[in-house]
């Protein structure tokens, strides 16, 4: 690169880094911060279950509750279980399907499900809860958004709430402050290859 590039390229980088220090002075807002994570790509909840680990490593408790249970246990709730007592814990009692059969008995499990989610939701001692595939039970109304925005809303300040799911309904994004929607560019297992241990759950 000739020197008149590399002095440009100096100046470029240096009214970026003014930008990017006059954002980080203006941010001083300390509090508890829910994020949604959403759309059709792969990464919703890995990336909520990678915050999770991120609070452990700072020895901060946290909670998760995963709202459809596969048909096999996702390695990173297999590690908590086995590896972090500071996690409370709590998985859908039935495999919620699609085609469901037993709106009855679905309805009860999401209920009890999201129970375990409001008794997380009322305990200051946890800095993070994960929902997990929350923004189903709103979109086939086995939970009511509002009584589900009003926990959220009512939680202590300094606690995160991280939500996954595709197809968040408006409630979701009005509530949530950071919101990453993941859009589907491609997946392997549109090319034939199946969901591996280790990689997809
Ligand atoms: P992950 O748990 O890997 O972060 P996710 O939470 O974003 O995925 P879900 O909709 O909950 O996605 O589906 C979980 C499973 O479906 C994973 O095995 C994942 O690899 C797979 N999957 C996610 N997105 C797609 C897609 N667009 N096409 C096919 N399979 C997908
Ligand atoms: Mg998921």
């Amino acid at each position: 690169m000739d020197e008149d590039k590399k002095r440009s390229h100096n100046e470029r980088m240096q009214r970026k880094k003014a930008v990017v220090d006059a954002g980080i002075e203006r941010a001083q807002i300390e509090r508890g911060v829910v994020v949604l994570i959403t759309g059709n790509g792969k990464g919703k909840s890995t990336s909520a279950f990678g915050t999770l680990y991120r609070a452990l490593g700072h020895g901060q408790r946290a909670g998760a509750v995963q709202f459809i249970k596969g048909t096999q246990a996702s390695g990173e709730v297999i590690y908590l279980q086995q590896h972090a007592p500071l996690v409370d814990y709590h998985a859908m009692a039935t495999g919620f399907t699609w085609n469901t059969q037993d709106w009855d008995q679905d309805k009860a499990a999401a209920d009890e499900a999201w129970a375990a989610a409001a008794r997380m939701l009322a305990d200051a001692r946890l800095h993070l809860v994960v929902l997990d595939e929350l923004t189903y039970m709103l979109k086939y109304n086995y939970l009511d958004a509002a009584s589900v925005v009003a926990a959220i809303r009512a939680r202590p300040s300094h606690q995160h709430v991280i939500i996954t799911g595709r197809a968040a309904k408006p409630e979701l994004v009005e509530l949530a402050d950071t919101v990453s929607e993941i859009r589907d560019v491609k997946h392997a297992f549109s090319a034939g290859v199946k969901g591996q241990a280790g990689l997809d759950f």
